[in-house]
């Protein structure tokens, strides 16, 4: 696939990021921690500043033209996550905070709606607390349990028993994408149609997948699928969830308030429909604009091409950190994408995390809103260098020189 794909021109595309020449502790930064946080190119910052400076209003209120103008933005924004994503209409995209509170209102909404006492809920071994969390306050609340999907040494799931684990108690499934630790790509295409054979809803936790593969909501056949605007090359605080029409429908509202409403009697009050009746309050006005410029973006390098490239680094980077002695790499599975985490024997992640910020190396250290994943490969943390299509094999040498000196000052 990669051979036919104009390669990327990442000199000229790091012009965009203006963080990329900072100088941290006397030396360039070198900015591998995508996961946590994408960078945000100049054509994002400048189309929500254009719209803070000179387009400045709230959205769905009254005939203003400044109003009617800033709504047109903001739902061409939703238009163009729709299409991101292959999604069938534009009410299947709802605004949420960020993947975090998407999966907070599935749950609260579809999640309290479905699940009773003995209920169950599948999740695989490898999800981020975001996608354990709120399963578990409901399994609380209804005397429900979770049960997990297992994985194996490198860090891919264990699917012989899935269908042994989907029982006809099993109310949902919840699965990450792409795994923030290991970086393991899972089948979730697969998954899904094994989950529908027995009539289970999937919700697919997008975070850490969207900025790296092509995705396709309706190809995956996922439910829900869900992820955050920062993670994408766009702004904090604006998120997608996406939800199949048909259960978006059947979900009672969320929150209540202002804009989700057909009308109020000091009776009753009756909703909108999907997507307006799971936003209540003003949105995120600018980031969902900004979200959409991301997507421009991203749409103009190509996702493919992106892929291409940052399989190269990832490829290169393993390559390098396999020859440092004592360096472990958690997650070694065959389909991987875009982060490395790693542990060096008697260096804590946090020590060599701070050692890299010493020479500009911005990585993250920590049990990365996975204790469980901690737990199956018992370690406490782990160092994770995570990879976008603006760094570059130099950087990754930076990295790995970086890591060498800090183990020989361990010596
Ligand atoms: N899921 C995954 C896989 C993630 O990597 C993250 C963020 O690290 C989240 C969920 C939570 O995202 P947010 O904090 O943007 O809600």
């Amino acid at each position: 696939m990669s051979t036919l794909l104009q390669p990327l021109d990442v000199t000229a595309i790091r012009k965009d990021f203006p963080l990329l020449s900072r100088v941290l502790h006397g030396k360039p930064v070198v900015y591998l921690d995508s996961a946590v946080s994408g960078q945000m190119p100049l054509p994002v910052i400048e189309r929500m500043s254009k719209y803070e400076r000179d387009e400045h209003t709230n959205v769905h209120r009254g005939v203003s033209t400044l109003s009617q103008e800033a709504t047109d933005f903001f739902e061409a924004a939703r238009e163009k996550v729709r299409k991101f994503i292959g999604a069938g209409s534009i009410k299947e995209i709802v605004w949420t905070r960020g993947t975090t509170e998407a999966i907070n209102l599935v749950a609260q909404t579809f999640g309290r709606m479905t699940v009773k006492a003995g209920d169950e809920i599948l999740l695989s071994a490898m999800e981020h607390h975001a996608n354990i969390v709120p399963w578990q306050m409901l399994a609380e609340e209804k005397g429900a349990t979770l049960k997990v999907i297992p994985m194996n040494n490198a860090g891919e799931l264990i699917l012989d028993s899935l269908d042994e684990l989907i029982t006809d108690r099993t109310k949902l499934l919840g699965l990450i994408h792409v795994s923030n630790v290991l970086g393991t790509v899972n089948p979730v295409k697969q998954i899904i149609a094994r989950a529908h054979a027995r009539g289970v809803p999937v919700l697919v936790d997008g975070a850490q997948a969207v900025p790296h593969l092509r995705v396709d909501v309706r190809d995956l056949d996922a439910d829900f699928y869900v992820f955050s605007g920062h993670k994408l090359s766009g702004p904090t605080g604006i998120g997608v969830l996406y939800g199949r029409l048909e259960l978006l429908e059947a979900m009672p509202p969320w929150h209540g308030g202002g804009s989700m409403i057909r009308n109020v009697t000091w009776e009753k009050t009756t909703y909108l429909g999907a997507p307006a009746k799971f936003e209540a309050g003003t949105p995120a006005i600018a980031a969902a604009i900004g979200l959409g410029a991301a997507i421009d973006y991203l749409t103009e390098l190509g996702l493919d091409r992106i892929a291409a490239y940052e399989h190269d680094l990832l490829a290169h980077a393993t390559e390098r950190l396999e020859r440092i002695p004592g360096l472990r790499i958690l997650g070694t599975a065959k389909e991987k994408a875009s982060v490395i985490s790693f542990v060096v024997e008697g260096i804590h992640p946090h020590d060599m995390g701070s050692l890299l910020d010493g020479d500009g190396v911005v990585v993250r250290a920590g049990h990365h809103c996975a204790q469980p994943v901690m737990t199956r490969f018992n370690v406490p943390a782990t160092t994770r260098a995570s990879f976008a299509y603006f760094n570059t094999r130099d950087e990754v040498d930076v990295l790995v020189s970086s890591i060498i000196k800090a183990i020989e000052l361990f010596k």
